[in-house]
């Protein structure tokens, strides 16, 4: 109860950038079908993440190159 301070997370939102993350398992589909499923989350990426949106919504591909091409 109240514990995201009344901000909403919308699991198919990018909590880095706000665009959509085109996460599968936001749109009701299977989670292995989506795109992160075949990719490599550097452990430091979720050290960008606001406190309590780890594990909420999902990284876009956006910021996860952007990340791993200049670590933003
Ligand atoms: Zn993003």
């Amino acid at each position: 109860m109240g514990t995201d301070n009344g901000k909403a997370i919308d699991p198919g939102k990018c909590p880095l950038c706000g665009q959509g993350n085109a996460c599968a398992s936001a749109a009701n589909e299977p989670p292995g079908a989506c795109w992160c499923a075949g990719e490599k989350f550097p452990p430091g990426l979720f050290d960008l993440l606001p406190p309590g949106t780890r594990n909420k919504a999902c990284i876009c591909q956006a910021c996860l190159k952007a990340y791993a091409a200049r670590r933003i």
